[in-house]
């Protein structure tokens, strides 16, 4: 297969938009020539504003300052998401997943032996914010922007208005070259090997290509639909496929965390901009009728008496069984989806067209590099795929005399796991090393051990406490190395938000 030359994206929501700015800027001065076609009368999704810390350095790639794009799109800094009722009968009101920073490389290893000696049944202290500097950040509302003097590199990641961000990455990416043609598809045209030569337009105009990215969302009308690969369902594990949105005024002082609350049948996210305030039931539709669940979510949120309409989604959880085939990649929507849990979804289509344009680069258009390319990014789907499920897995709604329902306990009753998990929840429940379990790995899974400790450690998944302590704080390296006052004092460094 010859380095393509000509590359055609197909879709202009963020996904077609992001991969148009990235390979823009990364092959500026090469032949490569980039097209992105987009139907005015298909609407993006438009939802999907929270990320990963790979945003920030999705923004460095393309040179494009917080000054310039956070108020262009009313962004907010995000250094956690905090859950709320997942876990109620392991006496787990809530709990945090920070972000990891560079500081938190000196008190990682005293979190971890703190959740090792716990599982051991010593009582010493596990809560993840605590030991992470973004975990303080989140409960003292500080933004992640330290002085210039602070000598430690901060990951953290953001909210955003996806329209806006849709238009703002448009903008950039037209004044870098990238032609836009706004048609809708009528015809997909191909050679006798399969692959695509043109897309046909429904004004009768002929699009020629060398190769495709087919960003059409959910309605995959490259991969799926021209060229047939099959998708891979995670509907057996993952139960929501339906979300009911509506926005409500932004907080007088927005926190710089989203939260994520257990609801009956699902979750909502509360997602803090500068403008307004997104909101969002994600649930499954075996459980809980679509009245029912804006009925819960109005309430949940306040706005049961309000005549304002939510927004209806459907949802399809899995991914392709190949991200290429023939000359089209399959990216965002149209490639998977793993529900917006952990907000990876961005974080994918950033992995993908990294892993596209370094084939390209590195001379791997041909069908191992396409083969290694399909391995990676599936893998990162399933590592993706495993850390969420161990949310719904291990929650305990119900259990003591707690409030459950049908859908949590069929949630935590499903045998139908995947080895990669249930390798993770061996080696966490036989007390074994899971930072050791995660390396020894052939491909980098997903999420790190820090942020598999916090989601453990988190939830409380511990045995019960041993009846004999060694005595009040003994053994608990969390007071023994003053994590406190190493996480406070760094904090002391950082502006409140707002
Ligand atoms: C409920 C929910 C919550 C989410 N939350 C998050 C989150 O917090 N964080 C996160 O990272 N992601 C989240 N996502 C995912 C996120 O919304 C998407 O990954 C992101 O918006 C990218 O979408 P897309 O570009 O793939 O598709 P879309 O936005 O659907 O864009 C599809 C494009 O294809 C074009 N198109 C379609 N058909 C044709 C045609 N016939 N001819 C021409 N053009 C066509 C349309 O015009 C449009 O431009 C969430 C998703 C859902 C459903």
């Amino acid at each position: 297969m010859d380095k393509p030359v000509r590359l055609v994206i197909l879709g202009g929501g963020t996904a077609g938009w992001m991969a148009a700015n990235l390979f823009a800027k990364r092959w500026s001065r090469t032949q490569v020539h980039i097209t992105l076609m987009e139907s005015p009368e298909i609407p993006i999704i438009g939802v999907g504003e929270g990320s990963t810390p790979s945003l920030k350095r999705f923004f460095k790639q393309l040179d494009l300052t917080e000054q310039e794009w956070m108020p262009a799109c009313h962004a907010t800094y995000k250094t956690n998401i905090r859950f709320v009722g997942w876990s109620p009968a392991s006496g787990v009101q809530e709990y945090s997943h920070p972000f990891y920073s560079q500081p938190d490389v000196f008190n990682e290893r005293t979190f971890f032996t703190n959740c090792r000696t716990r599982r051991l049944g010593l009582d010493v202290i596990t809560d993840p914010e605590k030991f992470f500097i973004n975990g303080e950040l989140a409960r003292q509302g500080k933004m992640p922007i330290a002085p210039p003097n602070f000598p430690f590199q901060m990951e953290y990641g953001y909210h955003f208005d996806s329209q806006l961000l849709g238009h703002y990455l448009a903008s950039v990416a037209r004044a870098r070259g990238v032609v836009h043609h706004q048609a809708k598809l009528a015809e997909v045209l191909r050679n006798d090997r399969g692959e695509i030569t043109a897309l046909q337009t429904d004004a009768g105009d002929l699009l020629a290509g060398d190769f495709f990215i087919d960003c059409t969302g959910f309605a995959s009308l490259l991969m799926q639909k021209a060229l047939a690969v099959p998708f891979h369902s995670y509907q057996q594990q993952l139960f929501n496929d339906s979300a009911v949105v509506m926005p409500t005024p932004a907080l007088a002082r927005p926190p710089v965390e989203t939260r994520s609350t257990a609801l009956s049948a699902g979750w909502c996210w509360q997602i803090p901009l500068t403008h307004r305030t997104g909101n969002g039931y994600v649930y499954s539709s075996q459980f809980i009728s679509r009245d029912q669940a804006e009925t819960e979510f109005r309430a949940h949120i306040g706005m049961s008496n309000s005549s304002e309409s939510c927004r209806h989604l459907s949802m399809r959880v899995g991914q392709l069984a190949q991200h290429w085939s023939h000359n089209c990649v399959g990216l965002g929507l149209s490639q998977g989806f793993i529900e917006p849990l952990e907000a990876t979804a961005l974080h994918l289509v950033q992995l993908t067209v990294e892993a596209l344009m370094d084939a390209w680069d590195d001379h791997q258009f041909t069908s191992n590099g396409r083969d290694h390319f399909n391995r990676t990014v599936a893998n990162h789907f399933d590592g993706v795929r495993d850390y969420i499920i161990a949310h719904y897995k291990l929650n305990t709604r119900g259990l003591n005399n707690t409030q459950g329902s049908d859908y949590w306990r069929a949630n935590r009753d499903n045998t139908q796991l995947p080895e990669s998990l249930l390798q993770i929840l061996d080696v966490w429940y036989r007390c074994g090393d899971l930072t050791a379990e995660l390396a020894q790995r052939t491909i980098k899974p997903a999420f790190n051990s820090a942020s598999w400790h916090c989601l453990l450690a988190g939830y409380g998944a511990f045995p019960p406490l041993a009846t004999n302590q060694p005595g009040q704080g003994k053994g608990d390296l969390y007071r023994e190395c003053k994590v406190a006052d190493f996480v406070e004092g760094c904090a002391m460094n950082f502006p409140l938000f707002l």
